[in-house]
């Protein structure tokens, strides 16, 4: 078994813990998945590995494996839901200028509509 870091302080920790409530769309040994609480689309949902780490730059550091692991589950959830022929945007904030407000790497998973190119 994998050894996974928690914070105690994270919140996306405590919503794989079950502490927080959350709407779960797919769960495995690595992954939780579940629906963001401001939807910016139909279909808007956050990838996060159970192993605490704070942004992409460092799990690819740390444990690249958990790259793979992400995106799996986002390959399962897009042909579960259906919309891995119709398409979906993948978006993963890092820092102030990218926007990121929490610090537990987490995919964005958008679909459900037309997105603008950027
Ligand atoms: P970031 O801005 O760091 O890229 O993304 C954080 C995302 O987490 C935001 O889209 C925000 O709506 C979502 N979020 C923050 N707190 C919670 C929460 O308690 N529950 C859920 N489901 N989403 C949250
Ligand atoms: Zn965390």
């Amino acid at each position: 078994m994998e050894n996974l870091h928690h914070d105690d302080n994270c919140i996306f920790c405590k919503i794989i813990k079950g502490e927080i409530p959350s709407q779960k769309v797919l769960e495995n040994e690595h992954i939780y998945a579940f629906k963001d609480i401001t939807p910016a689309a139909p279909i808007h949902v956050l990838f996060v590995h159970r192993n605490h780490c704070k942004n992409i730059n460092e799990m690819v550091e740390k444990n690249p494996q958990n790259i793979i692991d992400v995106f799996k589950a986002i390959k399962e959830f897009s042909e579960k839901e259906g919309i891995d022929q119709s398409g979906f945007r993948v978006i993963s904030n890092i820092g102030v200028d990218g926007g990121q407000t929490v610090f537990h790497t987490h995919f964005h998973l958008l679909a459900g509509k037309k997105m603008r190119n950027l």
